[in-house]
């Protein structure tokens, strides 16, 4: 029995309806939010271990409703919107959402994203046991030490590329936008810090992804940013 709490935040009956079928399948527990001010106190007032966002609300836009819920909360928020609306995305990433969903979607889509959150809810609990060490896959990164390994063999990393990875793995399972990397690593953004930014990112994915074709530690999110997966 999955035990998994979801709050569906749509407007649209249909699209609703598609959710809250594929969870009832899947065992997954779930409540319903029409719009934006039942979703920010469903979220209080429930707790919910996920929030499935749309939006395109009604009543409240719908990066408000993540900026409120961030103020006291950090739930896991997958945000749902229109093929057409990428800013959108990169405005709700920025403001705090996890990950997003592109309208239309399938169900197999919308379970994939709820799996990745899982995994991060997983390790961000398994992390507070062991903070220093970070473990995924074969990769491993010692933070005290400062140290990377690949299949027990040391990475050299240049030291860009190394708080690139530590920011990533920190981040584990979430899609960070380019603004939020690049402001992270250099304090600012700017225009040419995001071409720098894909150039680090090729240098240290071929270090980390030469080994192994099949497993792929980081995704590129067109137009959006980057992503460090769960590796099983
Ligand atoms: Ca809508």
């Amino acid at each position: 029995m999955n035990k998994t709490l979801i709050l569906v935040v749509e407007d649209d009956r249909s699209v609703q309806n598609l959710m809250v079928t594929t969870l009832k399948a899947h065992d997954y527990r779930y409540l319903i939010a029409n719009n934006g001010e039942t979703a920010i106190l469903e979220t209080s007032s429930h707790n919910p271990d996920i929030v499935l966002l749309d939006l395109g609300l009604p009543d409240v836009d719908g990066i408000e409703v993540i900026r409120k819920i961030r103020t006291w909360s950090n739930v896991p928020i997958i945000v749902i919107s229109a093929r057409s609306e990428d800013t959108d995305k990169v405005e709700a990433l920025d403001a705090g959402a996890d990950d997003y969903l592109t309208k239309p979607f399938s169900v197999e889509e919308l379970l994939a994203r709820l799996r990745v959150t899982e995994r991060r809810l997983a390790s961000m609990q398994a992390d507070q046991v062991s903070s220093s060490v970070f473990i995924n896959g074969s990769l491993k990164i010692d933070y005290s030490a400062g140290c990377v390994y690949l299949d027990g063999e040391e990475l050299h990393l240049t030291p860009i590329e190394y708080k690139l990875l530590c920011l990533l793995s920190k981040n584990v399972g979430k899609v960070l936008t380019h603004t939020f990397i690049t402001q992270n690593i250099w304090g600012h953004s700017w225009e040419n810090d995001v071409a720098s930014l894909r150039v680090f990112m090729a240098t240290l994915r071929k270090k980390l992804e030469k080994n192994d074709d099949a497993v792929q530690y980081i995704q590129t999110h067109v137009g959006i940013g980057y992503r460090m997966m769960k590796v099983e």
